[in-house]
């Protein structure tokens, strides 16, 4: 019978699953920009990428400095993260809506990976793998970064000018936030 796994077992566990959400990322943030309209959005996730392909890099590094050979394991959370993100962009949003969609699925992702480095770090502090914990936080702190950047964008202007056209012209705003006489104006049917 084999032996009951370690935490050291499951940190390498969790890091094959975050190494290959990482690379699930590096495919679907080109799609997340090429479907922006706003160009400081679409710049965001571009300059996310290419972060990203350096944590790519640094999560090589950390199983280097663990002496484990660098392998990744499917992560589904991520791949349903980003499924979510597919579906969003197959919806008719005017283009504000979209962008503020887009903002949304992206910080989906952006604490979904928050809540694995954040994991990682403590573990590899925990159990005095000093390196790993280094190099671990450099990448919670671009996730943080990148997160932050979305709210500043989103509160900045894009919720405001999406919310703008929320509502159809002959339609009382109080009316629709008392959730009343909405008419079913919207193409896709939603409120
Ligand atoms: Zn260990
Ligand atoms: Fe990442
Ligand atoms: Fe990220």
């Amino acid at each position: 019978m084999a032996e009951a796994g370690t935490l050291h077992d499951a940190f390498i566990d969790e890091l094959r699953d975050t190494y290959d959400a990482e690379k699930q990322l590096t495919k679907a943030l080109p799609k997340l920009a090429k479907a922006s309209s706003n160009a400081k959005l679409r710049q965001a996730f571009e300059s996310h990428l290419e972060e990203t392909q350096g944590q790519v890099e640094r999560l090589e590094q950390v199983f280097e400095s663990l002496g484990e050979k660098v392998r990744g394991k499917h992560c589904d959370g991520i791949a349903g993260i980003i499924e979510e993100g597919k579906s969003i962009m197959e919806e008719d949003f005017d283009d504000t809506t979209m962008d503020a969609c887009l903002i949304a699925a992206g910080q989906r992702a952006e604490h979904y990976e928050m809540a694995a480095y954040g994991t990682l770090v403590a573990w590899a502090q925990a159990m005095g793998h000093t390196e790993a914990a280094k190099l671990l936080q450099q990448t919670l702190d671009e996730e943080k970064a990148a997160d932050k950047k979305l709210s500043e964008l989103a509160e900045g202007g894009i919720n405001q000018s999406a919310a703008d056209g929320a509502h159809s012209e002959d339609e009382e705003p109080e009316a629709a936030a008392a959730g009343g006489t909405r008419k079913s104006s919207s193409k896709s049917g939603r409120r």
